[in-house]
Formats: C-alpha cells, sequence, structure tokens
C-alpha cells in the first residue's frame, strides 16, 4: 500500500546502518520525539549520543525534522551538532522542500526514520523518499498523535509483512 513505509525497526538502535551506507543512504532524517527520545526526556540520552556518533562516523550526514517547537528541538540537537527543523509540520512536505533544497537528497541516498505512519512515513512519501518505522520510544504521547494512533494501527494491520515481526 502507498501508505506502508519501506522497512520497520524495533527501535532507532535496532537498524543496520552499516547496510543502508553500503546501498548508497547518505543522509539520514531522524524524527526527534518517541523516534530518539521520549516526550518526558529533553536532552539527548548516551544511547542517542553513541548513536548518531555511530552514524557519523559510517559516514552519514544527519538531520532533524520535528513537528515540535523550536525551542525544545533547538535544545535537543545543541549538542547533537545536526542541522534541524522544528515546527516542520509533517506529513506536509513544503517547509522542509525548501529547507533539503541545498542538499542533493533523494530517494537513493536518503532514509527518514521515525516512529508514525501519518507524519513521518506519509511525509516521506510526499517527499519520494525512502523510510523506516520505528516503534515510539513510549506509550505516552501528545494529545494530537492519538487519533493518528489509532489510524496507524488500524492500517499496519494490512501489511503482510508485520506478520509475527518483531515491530508489533
Ligand atoms: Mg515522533
Amino acid at each position: 500500500m502507498l501508505i506502508f513505509p519501506d522497512a520497520y525497526a524495533k527501535n532507532v538502535h535496532a537498524i543496520n546502518y552499516e547496510k543502508l551506507y553500503n546501498r548508497g543512504i547518505r543522509y539520514v532524517i531522524f524524527d526527534v520525539d518517541n523516534t530518539l527520545i521520549s516526550y518526558d526526556e529533553d536532552l539527548p540520552n548516551d544511547a542517542v549520543f553513541n548513536l548518531i556518533d555511530r552514524i557519523r562516523k559510517i559516514g552519514f550526514e544527519v538531520f532533524y525534522v520535528s513537528n515540535n517547537k523550536h525551542r525544545r528541538i533547538s535544545r535537543f540537537c545543541k549538542d547533537l551538532e545536526g542541522q534541524y527543523m522544528a515546527s516542520a509540520k509533517k506529513p506536509y512536505p513544503f517547509i522542509v522542500k525548501s529547507w533539503l533544497r541545498h542538499h542533493t537528497i533523494n530517494r537513493k541516498n536518503t532514509v527518514i526514520i521515525g516512529d508514525q505512519l501519518m507524519t513521518d512515513v506519509l511525509f516521506s512519501k510526499f517527499l519520494g523518499i525512502r523510510s523506516i518505522l520505528v516503534l515510539p520510544v513510549s506509550l505516552k504521547d501528545m494529545w494530537y498523535t492519538k487519533p493518528n494512533r489509532k489510524i496507524e494501527n488500524f492500517l499496519l494491520k494490512f501489511d503482510k509483512r508485520l506478520v509475527n515481526h518483531p515491530y508489533r
């Protein structure tokens, strides 16, 4: 189906980034909330720092694209030193498209990693970029995410790849 991600993973740490690099991927675009940290955290934890460090050493350029406010995302990204965009209005691609124009980002060399079908994955589809859907870090969601989760849970029942998949 049009809405499904290219792949699923249990979390951001369970992804084989070396394999992605060998396939020609050079840019990783991360969602922040419930993908890298929970809503209860403000700053990257050690696991996130280690992950980003490892990904950079492989040779990736890392970006952070979030619908959350600038104050939270700038604080989160400060010590990670990556480029970020807050209030990105995912799944709509318009804001990010102009921001990404300076980079040669396309389906062949980029992956979007996020925890939401209705924002991150749909966003990736609009941009024509491949995507990996991860399980949310925490079950706690913002109030505006809850209806999207219901749609997500319904739609994912139709993806045959998820039968006995660890993502579930
Ligand atoms: Mg998220």
